[in-house]
């Protein structure tokens, strides 16, 4: 007779200490925490064991390399290989800390887990109060991937953490995450920086700070320049399509999302608008949660979303849009 053994479920802990959530990082264990730009699981950096957790947690393929993050710039000498690029400190000075994750050659003491196997490493200072605490009290760079499950929604609130993951040990309370979308990721070597992915920091942003390059200067042949950036991801169980802007009337059951409150939506089963007025920063800082609330509510079978100008922010907002609609085409 064959005896199947339960797993007991880990105790997660939600809180506010700091102290205790740094501990449980010094120890190898895993924090949810917010940050500006979404909710990161994170662990130890440097301790290859606790970094495989993450991976567990989210069931993250390993192929998917994640961001550590730091508190102060000097931290960037025993992450990245010398020569260091000088476009890094350029950058770290107008952008961190911030929403923008620096892709560079990595040093020997990075694992190879946190980089799968790539030979750059990604690097981010937040500048949300908790995220900066927390890496304060810690002591150590914290690897972190948003807070959720590989595929899936990320996270802004506590709340979409726990819905998504258990094996966690502490979800860190604190202030409110404001920018909603991920972090702008760029590769950079001496010939300049290339975009990995779109964010609020723009590329005309970093166009005013250093030269953008045509292609990654860090790929190697037969290497991925960003194997984490899929065509499907942030996505909702539901189907979502992309609103066609001369449909009037939805299908039963159907959510909406829009960014301005200009049309009337009556045959919508429930409505989500993220802007009054079509603000971009509003925008993002409201599209997971938009997401999470069309995915909760238990009335609706699919979603429509509209899309945004591809301009400036929008950029960032309808790379996250276009994969989440990305199977539903
Ligand atoms: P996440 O932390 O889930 O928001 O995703 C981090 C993303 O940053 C990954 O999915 C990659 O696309 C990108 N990234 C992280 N490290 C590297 C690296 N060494 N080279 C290129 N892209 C990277
Ligand atoms: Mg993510």
């Amino acid at each position: 007779m064959l005896f199947c053994k339960k797993v007991k479920p880990k105790k997660m802990i939600i809180g506010e200490n700091i102290k205790q959530a740094a501990l449980i990082i010094r120890e190898g264990g895993l924090v949810a925490f917010p940050t500006e730009t979404v909710y990161g699981l994170g662990a130890n950096a440097l301790n290859p064991m606790a970094v495989a957790k993450i991976f567990e947690a989210k069931q993250r393929p390993s192929f998917d390399p994640l961001i550590v993050h730091i508190h102060h710039f000097d931290e960037i000498y025993a992450l990245f290989s010398s020569p260091i690029s000088h476009w890094v400190q350029k950058l770290a000075e107008a952008f961190w800390p911030g929403p923008l994750t620096i892709v560079h050659k990595k040093s020997t003491s990075v694992p190879h887990i946190v980089t799968s196997g790539l030979e750059t490493v990604a690097v981010r200072m937040p500048s949300h109060p908790t995220a900066i605490a927390l890496l304060k009290a810690s002591e150590c760079a914290i690897a972190a991937p948003s807070a959720n499950r590989f595929g899936q929604i990320s996270p802004t609130e506590a709340s979409h953490v726990t819905k998504q993951l258990q094996d966690i040990d502490y979800v860190l309370l604190g202030e409110k995450v404001t920018l909603g979308i991920e972090s702008t990721v760029v590769s950079v070597a001496d010939e300049g920086c290339f975009i990995l992915r779109p964010g609020v920091i723009t590329a005309e942003d970093l166009e005013k700070v250093v030269p953008l390059c045509s292609h990654n200067p860090n790929e190697t042949i037969g290497s991925l320049s960003s194997p984490g950036l899929l065509h499907s991801h942030y996505a909702p169980t539901k189907p979502m399509y992309l609103l066609d802007n001369t449909m009037d009337i939805l299908p039963p059951h159907s959510g909406i999302i829009v960014h301005t409150n200009k049309k009337n939506w009556n045959t919508a089963q429930a409505l989500f608008i993220t802007s009054q007025n079509g603000d971009k920063k509003e925008i993002a800082s409201n599209l997971f949660a938009a997401f999470h609330t069309m995915e909760d509510n238990k009335a609706i079978q699919q979603i429509f979303i509209e899309p945004v100008e591809e301009n400036g922010i929008g950029i960032a907002i309808m790379d996250r849009i276009k994969k989440a609609v990305f199977k539903y085409k």
